[in-house]
C-alpha cells in the first residue's frame, strides 16, 4: 500500500481528482471537462493522462500510490459494472477495469458518485468520527448514500441510498424524473422547492416577498431566505419541505439507525435553521427513542465525491 490516494469524481460536464495522503489530507485538487461526445469514449483516457501529468509535476511516483477511486453519475454493480451511465454516454461497461489498464496495472475501484460522497462526509467531513452515516444530498435532485461499518451498502440491485426516489407525498399529481409520482425529490429538491412555493403563491391570497420576483427567476434560496426572513408563505413552504425531510428521515432511522445524518448539497446552505425544522418533525415521527441519530451538515461541499473516492482504496 502506498503513501497516497486517488479520487476521481466523474460528473456530466466536469471530472474532479484529487490527490490525496492517506491519512486523508487533500493534496491536490482539480478538474477537467468531461468529454461525453462519441459515447464518452475520451471520459477515461483524459483522466488516465491528466493523473499521469500530475503526479509527474507532483514528484510522485506509480508505486507510492495505492489506487485510485473512482465515482460515476449512476448504478455501479458491486463487481464494477457499470450497466449504463446517461449522463456520459457510456453503456454497458467496466471503467474501473479499463481505468486500472490504462495506469499500468494500478488498483482502481468504482462506485456511484451519491455513495461515494457519503463516504467522504464521513471520512473527513460532517461524518467524521462516525462509522455509521446517512447522507442526503439536496441539490438540483435529491441524493443520498448510506455508509455502515465505514462501508458503502449499494444494495444488491444498486438501490440502495437512492433516498429522493422513496414516497413522499400521495396527492402529488406530476410525475418525477424516475417515472414514479410523489417521490421526496419533488418536494425537496431544490427544483422541488420552487414548484412548491409557485404552487403555494397560486392556490394562496397571502402577500409575500416572493410574489415580487419573477416567477422564472424564483430559486430555494430566495425561498428559503425569505422564510428566515420572516416572510409567512415561505415558511409555509419551508415548513411543508421539513415536514416531508423530517419524515422520511425518521423512516430511516427506523430502517438503518445510524449514527448521524449529514445533510449536504445547495440546500443544505440553508444552515441550522433548516435542520431545526426537520428536526421537529423527524421528532414527531421517531418516537420509539429519543436516543436518535444525530442531524448535522455536510462540510466538504463538491469535494466530497473526491474524497469518498479516495477513501475507498483505504479498504
Ligand atoms: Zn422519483
Amino acid at each position: 500500500m502506498g503513501k497516497y490516494c486517488i479520487g476521481i469524481d466523474v460528473g456530466g460536464t466536469t471530472v474532479k481528482l484529487g490527490i490525496f495522503e492517506q491519512t486523508g489530507t487533500l493534496l491536490r485538487k482539480w478538474e477537467i471537462p468531461t468529454r461525453t461526445e462519441h459515447n464518452g469514449c475520451n471520459i477515461l483516457t483524459d483522466v488516465a493522462i491528466s493523473i499521469r501529468r500530475t503526479l509527474e509535476e507532483m514528484g510522485i511516483h506509480f508505486n507510492e500510490v495505492g489506487g485510485a477511486g473512482m465515482g460515476v453519475p449512476g448504478p455501479v454493480a458491486r463487481n464494477g459494472f457499470v450497466p449504463r451511465c446517461v449522463n456520459l454516454g457510456w453503456g454497458a461497461c467496466y471503467p474501473a477495469r479499463d481505468l486500472s489498464l490504462m495506469l499500468d496495472g494500478l488498483p482502481v475501484l468504482c462506485a456511484n458518485d451519491a455513495n461515494i460522497a457519503a463516504l467522504g462526509e464521513m471520512w473527513q467531513g460532517g461524518g467524521k468520527g462516525y462509522d455509521d452515516i446517512v447522507m442526503i444530498t439536496l441539490g438540483t435532485g435529491v441524493g443520498g448514500g448510506v455508509v455502515v461499518d465505514q462501508k458503502i451498502i449499494a444494495g444488491r440491485h444498486g438501490l440502495a441510498g437512492e433516498i429522493g426516489h422513496t414516497h413522499a407525498r400521495d396527492d402529488e399529481t406530476e410525475y418525477c424524473n424516475c417515472g414514479s409520482r410523489g417521490c421526496l425529490e419533488q418536494v425537496a429538491s431544490a427544483t422541488g422547492i420552487v414548484r412548491e412555493a409557485k404552487r403555494f403563491l397560486d392556490s394562496s391570497g397571502d402577500e409575500s416577498v416572493l410574489r415580487d420576483i419573477e416567477e422564472s427567476r424564483l430559486t430555494a434560496k430566495d425561498v428559503i431566505d425569505a422564510a428566515k426572513a420572516g416572510d409567512g408563505l415561505a415558511m409555509e413552504v419551508v415548513e411543508c419541505v421539513g415536514y416531508y425531510l423530517g419524515r422520511a428521515l425518521a423512516q430511516l432511522a427506523l430502517t438503518i439507525d445510524p449514527e448521524i445524518f449529514v445533510i449536504g448539497g445547495g440546500v443544505s446552505r440553508a444552515g441550522q435553521f433548516l435542520i431545526d425544522i426537520i428536526q421537529k418533525y423527524y421528532e414527531e415521527y421517531e418516537t420509539l427513542s429519543e436516543d436518535r441519530p444525530l442531524i448535522g451538515l455536510a462540510r466538504l461541499g463538491n469535494d466530497a465525491g473526491i474524497y469518498g473516492a479516495a477513501r475507498m482504496v483505504l479498504d
